[in-house]
């Protein structure tokens, strides 16, 4: 049901993980299927009269420690394999970082930038529709990720307040402020990942001030992750969306990309003078690499040639466990730091968000910041301790943790009945 490139991948990845843990082999189902899969099929009305149909999936991994938690895609891409390994990420990332949930994760197969604001709005709604009987704030709850943003967090959490009969702020993250969101949810994941990098930088030895980055995708982890690097010094070298790539040995000027996303949605047409091969720009030399777009980007035929001495991993899943091999070779040359730690703030402040809407009681930033930096802090030194003792590399020792956290919760609860 879940077979793919990206489902194989946290198959293997955990296999690994499961092999160091010594788990049995009877037990290892059960912690790696996902508990469920929901498939929706999502009709709308297209602006020219007709109808579609889009096909969207949700997919709860387990339900072992609280909430599934995950975020909302809309791609092409977007397949069962795809979704469920997602999900299954989650769940390692979430139990990592010490929160009370399980992973999830859903998508609707579909290019959101060929829809007119009224057909996303309708097609936002009508997932959300279908996903009732399936989701609540104590069983499942949505938030962001590639393709969707606070504007459809907004949709889907009127859509199921319309429903209920009253506003039900907590039954997804990443809203707008003014409508039940926290302060700091959208730069969360983009700072999470720069704070994680000069953690890394201050092991390394890497002054931010002297530093170089390029950042692989400009959307909201991308972004924040680049302008909260450069808040320090860092320079940008280089940065690509899916519109293409921009390389500037002396560095980019920062402010006026922000004015030109800002006002265009996308990096195209930022500079002719600058523009550069995006295959080629992971290849150049820089401190920090930060790919923070999508999977399998950094895999066995290109991380031989890779010239960075930090890979910060804003996206989920941007490594193969091919390149893992390969990194780990390089151990002492690159310092990976892996998804589910170095990403790992954006379900950090959910939580807080969820959290502050099930209260009823509102954080201020510096509060909200301060307790995502000790958060990321703890799990940080967790995995470096954890890497060291055993002799593994940080992601096999952030999923150690995260497996472990998920299996013990498993053991001392039970198998029902
Ligand atoms: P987004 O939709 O805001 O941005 C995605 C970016 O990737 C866009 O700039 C897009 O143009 C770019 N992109 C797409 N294809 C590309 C290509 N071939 N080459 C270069 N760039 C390309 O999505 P996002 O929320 O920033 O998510 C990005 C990644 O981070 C995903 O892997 C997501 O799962 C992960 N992530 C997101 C969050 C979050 O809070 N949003 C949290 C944790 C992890």
């Amino acid at each position: 049901m879940y077979s793919g490139p990206v489902f194989d991948m946290a198959k293997t990845q955990f296999s690994a993980v499961a092999d160091h843990l010594e788990i049995p082999h009877c037990e290892r189902d059960r912690l790696l299927m996902p508990k469920r899969l929901v498939a929706v099929s999502c009709p709308i009305h297209r602006d020219d009269g007709t109808e579609a149909v889009f096909q969207g999936y949700r997919v709860q991994h387990h339900l072992t420690l609280g909430p599934t938690k995950g975020g909302t895609r809309f791609a092409p891409s977007v397949d069962v394999g795809e979704v469920a390994a997602l999900a299954v990420w989650m769940s390692w990332k979430c139990a990592l970082a010490g929160l009370p949930y399980g992973g999830a994760k859903g998508g609707i197969t579909v290019d959101p930038r060929a829809l007119s604001p009224r057909e996303l709005e309708a097609l936002s709604r009508r997932y959300m529709q279908e996903l009732i009987p399936f989701v609540s704030p104590h069983t499942d709850v949505m938030a962001p990720d590639m393709g969707t943003n606070e504007q459809v967090m907004a949709w889907f959490m009127d859509t199921y307040s319309m429903y209920q009969g009253q506003t039900v702020n907590e039954i997804v993250t990443g809203k707008p402020v003014w409508c039940g969101g926290t302060v700091g949810r959208r730069e969360a994941t983009g700072r999470g990942v720069a704070h994680c990098t000069f953690r890394a930088m201050e092991m390394v030895g890497i002054d931010p001030a002297k530093a170089t980055a390029i950042v692989q995708g400009f959307g909201n982890v991308g972004s924040y992750a680049a302008y909260t690097l450069a808040e320090r010094g860092v320079t940008i070298l280089g940065v690509s969306d899916h519109t293409g790539a921009y390389y500037d040995p002396k560095g980019l000027d920062i402010a006026a990309l922000r004015r030109h996303v800002a006002a265009k949605g996308t990096l195209e047409g930022f500079s002719t003078e600058l523009a550069f091969d995006p295959d080629q720009l992971l290849l150049q030399k820089c401190d920090v690499l930060a790919p923070c777009a999508m999977e399998q980007v950094i895999t066995g035929a290109n991380a031989g040639a890779l010239r960075c001495r930090i890979i910060a991993e804003g996206a989920n899943g941007p490594v193969t466990p091919e390149a893992d091999a390969i990194l780990d070779e390089r151990r002492d040359e690159i310092f990976v730091i892996p998804d589910i730690l170095c990403n790992s703030g954006g379900v950090i402040v959910s939580y807080f968000e969820w959290v502050q809407d099930l209260q009823r009681y509102f954080w201020d930033e510096a509060e909200v910041m301060e307790r995502l930096y000790a958060a990321l802090d703890r799990s940080f030194s967790q995995v470096m301790s954890r890497a060291k003792a055993r002799n593994l590399s940080h992601r096999n020792a952030a999923l150690a943790i995260g497996v472990d956290t998920v299996r013990r919760a498993k053991q001392t609860r039970g198998l029902f009945p």
